[in-house]
């Protein structure tokens, strides 16, 4: 078997969490790539690496604390290395950065730094070759990721290295300047390696024990799903799940290769795999509820609308002419309502009922904010009778006035439209009858 193997910022922090993640890969021959992100967080307050990198950069284009910040980067490094008993010096890669730094080598070199930093000191500690990711991993002169190319230099590079250490987060283009993915990059650059190499798994090590059924700032302690495939992760990370990068999907996904969310400081727990399709039931029906409030609705009343042929497209033609995207559009016979975020309308609204008026010429136009959507989504769902009538009564024993209903065709996932205020309520309602409940 062969796995690639990311471990996130807060699993590479400090030297005692470097000592967890050497524990992990020992334990299992068939972890073989190594992808690390930069230092994190240590604890609530701190800083990660990258934005220490990010601010000593621009730092070094102007006030004179270039210097001071350099160095506290280079103490939080220096503490790995001691904390580890290594003998390794960094004052050699140190000093090139400062250069660097100095002559205004680029933001996207910069803040690859604390990747790469990460990577030589777990190749040292783990003994394990290092592998640049500026090497293998290859981004047009556009800047945009050259799949081709890094798929090519991968397979060459690897195929006669059975192990490696390779940074996250990072490339190089054509002409050698370095690019990075967006932030949380390293989960892609996994990804790429574990669909380059052909991996059995793409094990991505965090710092929770895998996807959880809700927001835990909603409900305490959540279960943890153990099985979620692409589609309902999407569906889910959409409604404000955070799990993955969501550029990390495609790559692994396009080969069929599952990810294992995995918890540094809980290697025991199996955590979450995120597969293709899979027939595992879930326990609940029921595999995730995810949402988020700041939505407004705009309800648009026409009588004879029914028959009026191209309404919905001169309707939905005002939001866009006003580069406003809709979530969702539930109608009647003489009704229409768009689903828009609060943020991206509310600057423009004026607009858009000038736009409606003229194009449409409704009866009443009315509109309302604040209001939160709720995604429930499970694969279960699609056989299951039931399920619709389970949220609902258990939204009305919470006292929560529904106000949207929209369940996909694909029966995937069924979308409610409550009060912003009653969002926490109505998502422990909906938790609580389908996974404490278990009805
Ligand atoms: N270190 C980078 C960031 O903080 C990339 C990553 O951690 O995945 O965004």
């Amino acid at each position: 078997m062969k796995k690639v193997v990311k471990f996130g910022g807060s699993s590479l922090a400090d030297a005692a969490q470097f000592q967890k993640v050497a524990g992990i890969i020992k334990s299992d021959p068939d972890r073989r790539y190594i992808i690390p992100s930069a230092p994190g967080k240590r604890f609530d307050g701190d800083t990660k690496v990258t934005d220490m990198l990010y601010d000593c950069y621009r730092s070094a284009k102007g006030s004179g604390l270039f210097e001071e910040k350099l160095i506290a980067i280079r103490d939080r490094y220096q503490l790995i290395v001691d904390g580890l008993g290594l003998s390794i010096s960094l004052k050699e890669e140190f000093e090139e950065i400062r250069k660097n730094f100095a002559a205004g080598i680029g933001v996207d070199y910069a803040a690859s730094r604390g990747e790469y930093l990460n990577g030589k000191i777990m190749a040292v500690y783990m003994d394990i070759p290092f592998i640049d990711a500026a090497d293998v991993i290859r981004f047009t002169q556009d800047g945009t990721f050259d799949q081709a190319q890094t798929d090519s230099l991968l397979r060459e590079r690897l195929k006669d290295c059975d192990r490696a250490v390779i940074p996250g987060f990072y490339g190089s283009m054509e002409n050698g300047a370095i690019k990075t993915f967006s932030r949380g990059g390293s989960d892609i650059t996994g990804s790429i390696v574990a669909r380059a190499i052909r991996a059995d798994v793409y094990e991505n090590w965090t710092d929770v024990s895998g996807v959880m059924v809700t927001d835990p700032r909603i409900v305490e302690n959540p279960e943890v799903i153990d099985t979620v495939t692409y589609r309902e992760l999407r569906e889910l990370s959409y409604m404000g799940a955070t799990v993955l990068h969501e550029d990390a999907i495609f790559p692994v996904r396009q080969e069929g290769i599952p990810i294992n969310i995995r918890n540094t400081n809980r290697p025991q727990d199996r955590g979450t795999f995120i597969v293709e399709s899979t027939c595992k039931k879930s326990p609940f029906v029921i595999t995730g509820i995810a949402g988020k409030k700041g939505f407004c609705s705009i309800n648009i009343e026409k009588s004879m609308m029914n028959s009026e042929i191209g309404f919905g497209r001169r309707v939905l033609q005002v939001f866009e002419d006003q580069g406003i995207s809709f979530e969702h559009t539930p109608s009647g016979i003489d009704t229409f309502t768009v689903y828009v975020h609060q943020s991206e309308f509310e600057e423009k609204e004026q607009q858009v009922i000038a736009g409606l008026h003229r194009l449409v010429h409704p009866d009443v136009v009315e509109m309302e904010s604040d209001l939160a959507l709720i995604a429930v989504v499970g694969r279960g769902m699609k056989s299951t009778r039931g399920t619709a009538g389970r949220i609902f009564s258990a939204l009305a024993h919470a006292n929560v006035n529904v106000r949207m209903i929209d369940q996909g065709s694909s029966e995937l996932n069924i979308i409610i439209g409550v009060e912003n205020r009653d969002f926490e309520t109505a998502v422990r309602a909906i938790y609580n009858i389908f996974v404490l409940t278990k009805l």
